[in-house]
């Protein structure tokens, strides 16, 4: 029987796991892979403490940092996928492809991964111009013609990061009605002097040599196509939370994020924390999920030690 069951090898499992070696407290920690989402990254700017850093390197330094502390108190199942998540009568059962094990306690850090359009080209052009955040990214494009295909608030808040540095961004909407984003939201950039919405408009290729230079666009309603010029494609059509392994135990939002407590991150079910993307928090950042997971940890502690 472990303290604590760890899921999750990104930003938020790897640092609640320092946590958890740190406050000895006897964890399994369960983790597919070591990074997370921004492994795929050229270069991290944000991650805070380190000015360059790519994907990879962080992927490494993340579980290196893991290793050094884990020492015979954190129980490291690199490679294996958590699939289900159950009460048990003791705490709870966490079974994965190699096996099954007992805790007392819970961490889902089990991130997510964003929405892809499934175009042609965009498969050629991920991370060479098609990417997915714009305070992770937005900088690399200072001067160049963007779009950003989404019009929900994800969408009109990446086009407001962006107006800051682009030369142009162009926001794509596939309907006529702007019904997804809050009013303000929209209103923020929509009277920008560098910034156009296409209502009706879908993108229908990404184009490119090494790198994307245009995104073929189609009117839904005349079926009129055209090539907008694109440095950068910005991708915010919605993300998949990887929270199926506990769909039954814990509450979660309709986009199936874990609902939390954002004091604590605690999940609707006694015993059970959640941290990073996969909860209902409102924004999904590398630091953030990093230091989501350390308040967890830090009210894991008192919930084991006091009982409550
Ligand atoms: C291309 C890209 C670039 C980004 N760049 C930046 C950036 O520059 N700066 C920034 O701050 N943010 C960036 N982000 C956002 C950032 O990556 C996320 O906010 C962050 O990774 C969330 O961390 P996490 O630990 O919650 O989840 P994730 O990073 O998604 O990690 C989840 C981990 O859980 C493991 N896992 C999932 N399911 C299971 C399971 N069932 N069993 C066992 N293990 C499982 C996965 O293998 C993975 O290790 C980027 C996102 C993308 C997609």
């Amino acid at each position: 029987m472990y303290d604590l069951a760890i899921i999750g090898g990104g930003p938020a499992g790897v640092a609640a796991g320092v946590y958890a070696a740190r406050k000895r407290l006897k964890t399994v920690f369960i983790a597919e892979t070591f990074g997370g989402q921004s492994t795929d990254s050229l270069d991290i700017q944000n991650w805070i403490g380190i000015p360059h850093i790519p994907g990879p390197a962080l992927a490494k330094a993340l579980e290196a940092h893991l290793r050094e502390y884990a020492s015979d108190i954190v129980d490291l199942k690199a490679g294996e996928r958590a699939a289900t998540v159950e009460k048990s009568a003791t705490g709870f059962a966490i079974t994965t492809q190699k096996g099954s094990y007992e805790a007392k306690t819970v961490l889902i850090a089990t991130g997510g991964s964003r929405r892809k359009l499934g175009i042609p080209g965009a498969e050629q052009y991920e991370n060479k111009g098609i990417v997915y955040c714009a305070s992770c990214d937005g900088p690399l494009f200072a001067g160049q013609d963007t779009v950003v295909i989404g019009a929900g608030n994800a969408g009109f808040e990446t086009a407001a990061q962006l107006l800051a540095y682009a030369k142009s961004v162009t926001l794509l909407n596939r309907s006529s009605a702007f019904d997804k984003a809050d009013a303000k939201t929209v209103e923020a950039v929509r009277n920008h002097p560098n910034m156009t919405i296409l209502a009706d408009t879908e993108p229908v290729e990404v184009k490119g040599t090494m790198f994307v230079n245009a995104l073929t666009v189609k009117n839904t309603k005349t079926g009129e196509t055209k090539d907008l010029p694109a440095g950068g494609i910005f991708v915010e059509i919605g993300a998949l939370p990887a929270t199926g392994l506990v769909k039954d135990l814990v509450e979660f939002d309709p986009f199936n994020h874990i609902k939390v407590d954002p004091r604590t991150q605690r999940a609707s079910v006694a015993g059970v924390w959640a941290a990073g993307d996969c909860t209902d928090g409102l924004y999904h950042q590398n630091n953030i999920a990093a230091g989501d997971a350390v308040k967890a940890l830090e009210d894991i502690y008192l919930y084991i030690k006091s009982g409550s």
